[in-house]
């Protein structure tokens, strides 16, 4: 039997990226896969398409992931579809860095929207489904940069500080009902959002990476199918560094 066989799953901004590698290893385990981003693209399409071709059901919903009214008709259209959720993977995520000295205020609120009201929109509409069959996983994809901070991130590494401390409030909230919630804390991992660093940047960090390898989409998604299915039954309130050491 798979890992995630006749598991349903709900991942949001997943057309690229650690998402989409998610996406199709969650569908591999045999999960039904729901995925969310910004937009209907060529990115959205081939990856419903890889999806299905793994033989699962899967849907795509065009949403940001910071719009709450949006997030409920979504949750409405998945129970209609699929009669339950089984696991959220809160992933959409982005980075607008600068020194604090010359951040705006505009680029403040844009990060805390789509990294930390995203986590709070899907939580608050998909654990009703949860709750009322007393079992679930949420996984929320925080960073190192959460727990340890990074110059010209205030505003992205707030949110994935903010992430640890929703996380561990909603594993103590809904833990009777059996449902588990736990964090994700990537370290460098090669992806469209870091390629934007460049080269030089790629080396910096890689001299303080132990394993002396940049991680790929796939070590995040290895650890939130381990976070996902039932290897994991007594597992709550946690954050997994995934980071080759990064952190240490
Ligand atoms: P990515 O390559 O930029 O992919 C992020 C995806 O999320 C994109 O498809 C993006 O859509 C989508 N998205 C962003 N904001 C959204 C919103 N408000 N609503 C819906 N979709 C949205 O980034 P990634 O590296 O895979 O990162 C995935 C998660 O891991 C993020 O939460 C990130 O903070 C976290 N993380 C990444 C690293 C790393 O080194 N890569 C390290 C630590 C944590 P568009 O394509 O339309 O922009």
């Amino acid at each position: 039997m798979k890992l995630l066989e006749n598991k349903i799953a709900l991942i949001t901004g997943a057309s690229r990226g650690i998402g989409r590698a998610t996406a199709l290893m969650f569908a591999e385990n045999g999960a039904d896969v729901i995925f969310t981003d910004f937009r209907e693209d060529e990115n959205s399409q081939s990856l419903v398409e890889e999806i299905k071709a793994k033989g699962v059901r899967c849907t795509f919903f065009a949403a940001d992931a910071s719009n709450h009214e949006r997030t409920l008709e979504i949750a409405k259209a998945v129970e209609a579809e699929y009669g339950r959720l089984d696991i959220l993977i809160n992933n959409a995520g982005i980075t607008r860095d600068n020194l604090l000295m010359r951040m705006s205020e505009a680029d403040w609120d844009l990060v805390m929207n789509c990294n930390l009201k995203s986590v709070f929109n899907y939580c608050k509409a998909f654990t009703p489904m949860m709750l009322k069959k007393r079992s679930g996983s949420i996984i929320n994809i925080s960073s190192i940069v959460g727990i340890n901070g990074n110059a010209g991130q205030c505003n992205y590494s707030s949110t994935k500080a903010g992430i640890i401390g929703f996380t561990r409030s909603l594993a103590k909230e809904i833990g009777s009902r059996s449902v588990r919630v736990n964090a994700v804390a990537p370290g460098f991992i090669e992806t469209p959002m870091t390629k934007q660093l460049g080269e030089a940047a790629l080396n910096e960090w890689l001299k303080a990476i132990p394993m002396r390898r940049p991680g790929q989409a796939d070590d995040i998604a290895r650890t939130c199918v381990y976070l996902a299915c039932d290897l994991s039954t007594y597992i709550t309130g946690q954050v997994l560094r995934c980071d080759g050491g990064l952190s240490l």
